[in-house]
């Protein structure tokens, strides 16, 4: 019931902190670079927060 898990990775752990998930988009020889913030806020842990790009989400 107070188990908690990654989000993005499903792997067990209580170092879990509110992100956006990003979305970064290179920039290439037509198209300038950009990013998506979604709107779905996931719970990531340390490594997924390490590895991907995010932004944390305002918790309260
Ligand atoms: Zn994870």
């Amino acid at each position: 019931m107070s188990e908690r898990a990654c989000e993005n990775c499903a792997r067990d752990d209580d170092d879990l902190v509110a992100v956006y998930r990003v979305y970064v988009t290179p920039e290439s020889w037509d198209t300038p670079g950009s990013t998506q913030r979604l709107d779905d806020v996931e719970l990531w842990c340390f490594s997924c927060r390490s590895q991907y790009p995010h932004e944390e989400a305002e918790t309260s």
